[in-house]
């Protein structure tokens, strides 16, 4: 026993339990339920590093059953973390129904990052589920959200993902699983809908403070509040912005599944489009395309209502006041995700400086691309490598006419035409986390037990804007008879 000590020691786990200390209505401390035959799949090298682990101890037995939930390390105070949220516009009760915060780990640069097991086992906020997880979902977890963080957008990230030895019942027998996710906190919006119904003002207040000082220290005393809800908005608007432009689709955002971080998280049914198309839906679920692409940017302004919404009783001690200064900080929202998006937009077509009439030279190549079922990433991949003829608008004289007002353009900017082309580069990726690609790996992974597909997938997608001759395979849409692709939750 000692020596495990030792190991776990060794492993450099530093975790600290701020959220432990905020009153007990906000969660419910538990430990993990042990699993039977714990197995390391994947572990993320480099993520381990930056937090100050030890990679070779977390491999080790000791490390791994600290990863599957069987051994807790020194200092930490696993909960679930109450919240609530609106699923699909419906008002409800949630919280981390198999997932379980073990602690904060504080890196050696003094970072704080929440370190979540998700699929640990039941919880107080579980209702009808096993509090379990499969296999395929955490790995396909894995694989988007380290491929968003190389695309350089906010996002949890995702440590390991072990095998538990035990099955999980779906629609039939999956392998079991647990992932480790690390993300600068867990605070929803709906962690706020939580507390703003069921707890006091005082409760909400002690929140909020909490929130701003773990989140935006930098904190103008003024109106400390609506300092809180102008710095979430623009989080929102700049991580929304940077999801079109790839053309990341969340399919779930519900208000529980928006962070006040402003990372993306939550990887449920997401997915990532290839033909360029704003009613673009993947999931099973979302019959009504609430979640579709092009609804993403007003999605985020309702969800960050529903957040102002929260706020009310801190804003202002007269409620009308109170309504007012929230309207007015929401109805930049849209402005700010708008210059976002086109800043993006620009520099995705190499341009500099800024005209007036650049936002019709952008919506004239978006309306081509849907009218010709374009693959977004690859059109904007054949622009930044100046091969236009792989694109399916070549030949078209909408596009030739496009192309010569868009060459015209970047002829009139100050600066040399050459500052264009690695401008594009570093905005246009040479490939995202394809859907057959994903699909394919995980189905080596689950079903046949090898991880070398993914090992690649994940080593191209690390490096999504370097344009590499190994990632021209990569970058290949999928063969019209794979679609429609569906996602499913996968809970
Ligand atoms: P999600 O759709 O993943 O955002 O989850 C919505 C809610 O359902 C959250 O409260 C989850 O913790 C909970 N949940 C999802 N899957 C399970 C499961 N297998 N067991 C218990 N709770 C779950
Ligand atoms: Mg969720």
């Amino acid at each position: 026993m000692k020596n495990d000590r030792a190991l776990l020691e060794k492993t450099g786990w530093n975790l600290d339990n701020s959220y432990a200390g905020l009153p007990k209505s906000f969660f419910t401390r538990l430990n993990p339920t042990p699993v039977s035959s714990p197995n390391l799949m994947i572990l993320n090298h480099p993520l381990a590093k930056s937090l100050g682990l030890n990679v070779q101890a977390l491999q080790s037995s000791e490390g791994v059953a600290v990863l599957a939930g069987n051994e807790i390390p020194e200092g930490a105070l696993p909960l679930a973390q109450a919240y609530a949220g609106h699923q699909f516009g419906h008002f409800t009760i949630l919280g981390d129904g198999r997932a379980l915060l073990i602690g904060e780990q504080v890196t050696p640069s003094g970072k704080r990052f929440d370190i979540q097991l998700k699929g640990s086992g039941k919880t107080p906020y579980s209702r009808g589920g096993d509090g379990r997880a499969a296999l395929g979902p955490m790995l396909r977890e894995y694989i988007i959200s380290e491929a968003m963080h190389a695309l350089g957008i906010p996002t949890t990230r995702s440590l390991a993902v072990v095998t538990t030895g035990e099955f999980v019942f779906r629609e039939n027998t999956k392998p079991g699983a647990i992932l480790t996710r690390v993300a600068a906190s867990h605070l929803r919006v709906g962690t706020f809908q939580y507390v703003s119904r069921w707890g006091s003002v005082e409760d909400l207040r002690t929140l909020a403070d909490y929130t701003l000082q773990r989140h935006f220290p930098d904190v103008d005393n003024q109106n400390r509040y609506l300092f809180l809800l102008q710095e979430v908005c623009k989080r929102q608007a700049m991580l929304i912005a940077k999801w079109q432009l790839v053309g990341f689709i969340h399919g779930v955002m519900n208000t529980d599944n928006m962070a006040i971080s402003g990372e993306t998280i939550d990887y449920g049914p997401c997915a990532f489009m290839d033909t360029y198309d704003p009613a673009t839906v993947f999931s099973s679920i979302d019959t009504h395309g609430r979640y579709a692409y092009g609804k993403q940017p007003d999605i985020a302004a309702w969800n960050l209502a529903r957040f102002a919404d929260t706020l009310l009783p801190l804003l202002h001690e007269n409620q009308d006041q109170a309504i007012k200064l929230a309207q007015e900080e929401l109805s930049n929202f849209d402005n700010l995700y708008h210059s976002h998006w086109l800043a993006g937009m620009r520099a995705k077509l190499g341009i500099i400086d800024e005209e007036a009439e650049d936002k019709f030279l952008i919506q004239d190549l978006l309306r081509m691309m849907q009218k010709y079922r374009a693959d977004y990433t690859n059109t904007f991949r054949a622009l930044t490598l100046d091969k236009p003829e792989e694109m399916v608008l070549y030949g078209t004289t909408e596009f030739a006419q496009w192309h010569e007002q868009w060459q015209a353009r970047l002829g009139r900017q100050q600066e040399a035409k050459t500052s264009s082309h690695p401008l594009m580069k570093r905005s246009n990726p040479a490939l995202i986390p394809r859907n057959h690609r994903v699909e394919e790996a995980l189905s080596a992974a689950v079903d046949h037990g090898d991880y070398s597909m993914m090992k690649r997938l994940l080593d191209v997608l690390s490096n999504p804007y370097s344009y590499s001759p190994e990632q021209a395979d990569y970058a290949a849409p999928p063969k019209p008879s794979v679609r429609p692709y569906r996602t499913f939750c996968g809970t």
